[in-house]
């Protein structure tokens, strides 16, 4: 090969590698903006640490839990973040619970603060296209460690379910085929 053509082979190269550079940038930009328009007002000056991560932990229970995101606040408080996508735009208990324990797993698996408030990010299937910041108070440790206790007593057949407050509750419930107190 000629120097000449050696010499334009590199600089093609250089080309490539530029222009393939300053398009991960661009999208790399694209999806921070992206991120940045996501998250809760509240958090617009938090940094982005933890992202569709799982946690685990086996005392005082065992508990695997995948969070969405986690943020950390100026002052070292994570803070976390769920979203949904769903008809109503509307927080629901499921949400405190599935927040509550994933701060449980996270604080218990890494030792940092976890706030005892998270936002769960209601996008409606119709509606607008940014989701909606819900804020929720988180349950203690304890009230999670109580409802996994018996959740598991529940599974064993040690308890019998309470009927619910409304009944349709039960036709979306994943343990209605093994429910001895479902009767409906
Ligand atoms: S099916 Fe059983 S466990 Fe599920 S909500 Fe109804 S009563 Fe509760």
């Amino acid at each position: 090969m000629s120097a000449l053509a050696w010499g334009v082979g590199c600089a093609v190269a250089v080309v490539g590698f530029s222009l393939a550079m300053a398009r991960w940038r661009s999208l790399e930009t694209h999806a921070a903006r992206a991120e940045r328009a996501s998250r809760p007002a509240a958090l617009r000056d938090a940094e982005l640490v933890y992202l569709e991560k799982l946690f685990r932990i086996s005392t005082p229970v065992g508990l695997v839990a995948k969070l969405d995101r986690a943020y950390r606040l100026p002052s070292g408080l994570l803070v976390l973040v769920e979203f949904k996508t769903r008809w109503s735009n509307q927080p629901c208990l499921s949400d405190v619970i599935q927040l509550s324990a994933q701060r449980m797993a996270v604080m218990g698996q890494t030792g940092q603060s976890v706030a005892s408030y998270a936002y769960v990010m209601v996008k409606t299937q119709a509606g607008r296209s940014l989701p909606t910041a819900h804020c929720l108070e988180l349950m203690s440790d304890d009230q999670v460690i109580a409802l996994i206790r018996r959740r598991d007593d529940l599974l064993a057949g040690r308890l019998l379910p309470r009927r619910p407050l409304s009944l349709r509750t039960c036709d979306t419930c994943s343990f209605r085929g093994r429910c001895s107190g479902f009767s409906h």
